[in-house]
């Protein structure tokens, strides 16, 4: 069954399962049930659990990134692999620490391996390596990602997964390690995208295709507003707050 849900924007957005729309004023957004459930259930979880340290800080230390929720955990990685069902994804890539289990849950439902890009590099690691440097943004650091070179290849169909879309840097880094590997990047999903910050925007302009289960538009103690609601509220002309999507 397919639920299909009114916006008004002139903003282009990817809002389907597979392509990206633009229309004049009016936008038809087109899930399936399991992923429209999903999405809630992820919503109800982050109103319930997420502690909002700062403006633009989230914890969600209870079910996401401490401890882990592992049939949530799963449960995401089968709607990453249905929203890039069909693209011949070969290897989901995620970046330690907080993106892995979302990137083997992936990797278990598209039935193909994952790589995670290491933040330091380990004496191990002695032979060739892609490299990129992220900025983080809850550490306030610099390190270089590393993925050794054995482990992606020009063959690769690439889904890049992680936990957080925040400023996109990590996501950026790994997308230049696919680029330098000479694989294709198909598309990068992320389990909580705060839309109120730049990183969609910049995997947008460099074409990458981006699904975020749930995408805050705003967040302040004891109120979170996800798109799908804030859509639903200006379509009723109560919105009170405006996205960067
Ligand atoms: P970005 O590079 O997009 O700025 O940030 C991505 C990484 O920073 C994510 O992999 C995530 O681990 C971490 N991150 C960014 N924002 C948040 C946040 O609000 N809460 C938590 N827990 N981690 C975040």
């Amino acid at each position: 069954m397919a639920y299909l849900c009114m916006t008004h924007t002139k903003e282009r957005k990817t809002v389907s399962l597979e392509r990206t729309y633009s229309f004049e004023a009016v936008f038809i957004f087109i899930y399936d049930e399991g992923t429209f459930n999903s999405m809630k259930l992820l919503q109800e979880r982050i109103r319930q659990e997420g502690l909002i340290l700062s403006d633009t800080v989230l914890k969600v230390d209870s079910f996401l990134n401490h401890q882990v929720d592992t049939e949530l955990a799963l449960e995401i990685g089968k709607q990453f692999a249905h929203l890039f069902a069909n693209r011949g994804i070969t290897k989901v890539m995620t970046i330690e620490a907080s993106g892995i289990q979302f990137a083997m849950a992936t990797g278990i439902a598209l039935k193909v391996p994952f790589v995670y890009a290491k933040k330091k590099k380990a004496v191990t690691l002695n032979e060739q390596v892609y490299t990129a440097p992220v900025h983080s943004f809850t550490k306030q650091e610099t390190y270089q990602v590393t993925v050794s070179a054995k482990y992606i290849s020009p063959e690769d169909k690439v889904l890049i997964v992680d936990d957080f879309l925040a400023t996109g840097a990590a996501l950026v880094g790994l997308a230049d390690i696919v680029k330098e590997a000479g694989a294709e990047l198909v598309g990068v999903g992320c389990v909580i995208e705060k839309s109120f910050q730049e990183g969609r925007g910049l995997l947008e302009e460099r074409g990458i295709e981006v699904h975020s289960l749930a995408r805050i538009a705003s967040m302040e103690p004891g109120r979170i507003t996800f798109i799908d609601e804030l859509d639903e509220e200006l379509a009723a002309g109560q919105a009170k707050v405006t996205p960067h999507a």
